[in-house]
């Protein structure tokens, strides 16, 4: 019996890449306003800093940090790195949050899970606190119950460190859960060698990498989709009624 959904947050929850690029191009501007540069420069300078700050953590939540990204984008670029890397921070992280919002279906699935006493966690990379105001943003400070990033387990997906974190914290045996995310890698082989059933949120409707075929998963496009996927296990009412309750 399923008793929780674990969702990925990033891609599976809302559009991370569009909300990136806009956040991005908008530090490219302050960059190239404040300092002269010109805005190919301080995108290379950015792509080195990703790298080195990768290549530097390895599999670690500090890995994703925008501070780290961007103060190291001032000190390749020769800036004091304190002069402006706290600005690019926040005005990336404003237009980010400032803009979220969730993917179609999340509000609607939401509700019929909690209406059924399904609980509801979100498990994924990153620092808490970032991820913490996100889903402030995105206004699911009262359907989640549980939370787990990569900062507190201390490794990354597809670690069976982080998903069992997240079922000791659920108090739930792997077969009591299912684990709902976009990166195949990462959410649904994680997911699915940790034993729960796994669902791999596939928008773009992409092919299963080469040599997954032992992996055990089934694959939705939205969250339309997913509901309908859960609708018989969990009991929930067909869609068409929720909808006009609303
Ligand atoms: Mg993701």
């Amino acid at each position: 019996m399923i008793r929780a959904v674990i969702f990925d947050l990033d891609d599976t929850l809302y559009d991370y890449h569009t909300l990136h690029k806009e956040a991005f191009k908008r530090v490219q501007e302050l960059v190239v306003e404040r300092l002269g540069v010109s805005g190919e420069q301080s995108e290379e300078a950015f792509r080195r800093a990703r790298i080195a700050t990768k290549e530097n953590l390895g599999e670690t939540a500090a890995s994703h940090s925008r501070m780290l990204y961007f103060q190291k984008t001032l000190e390749y670029l020769d800036i004091r790195p304190l002069y402006l890397a706290l600005d690019m921070y926040e005005i990336y992280w404003g237009v980010f949050l400032n803009k979220m919002t969730l993917y179609p279906g999340v509000d609607k699935l939401m509700d019929a899970l909690h209406d059924k006493y399904v609980r509801v966690a979100i498990c994924t990379d990153l620092l808490a606190q970032i991820q913490h105001r996100k889903l402030r943003a995105l206004r699911l400070t009262d359907d989640v119950d549980c939370l787990v990033t990569s900062e507190e387990a201390g490794a990354e997906k597809p670690s069976p460190k982080i998903f069992q974190m997240c079922l000791d914290k659920l108090r739930l045996y792997p077969k009591e859960a299912c684990f709902v995310g976009d990166s195949f890698e990462k959410d649904v082989k994680g997911a699915a060698a940790a034993g729960m059933r796994a669902i791999w949120f596939n928008p773009e409707k992409q092919e299963p990498p080469a040599g997954s075929e032992d992996v055990v998963f089934e694959t939705v496009a939205s969250h339309e989709e997913l509901y309908a996927l859960l609708a018989p296990t969990l009991s929930l009412p067909p869609i068409e009624e929720k909808k006009g309750e609303a």
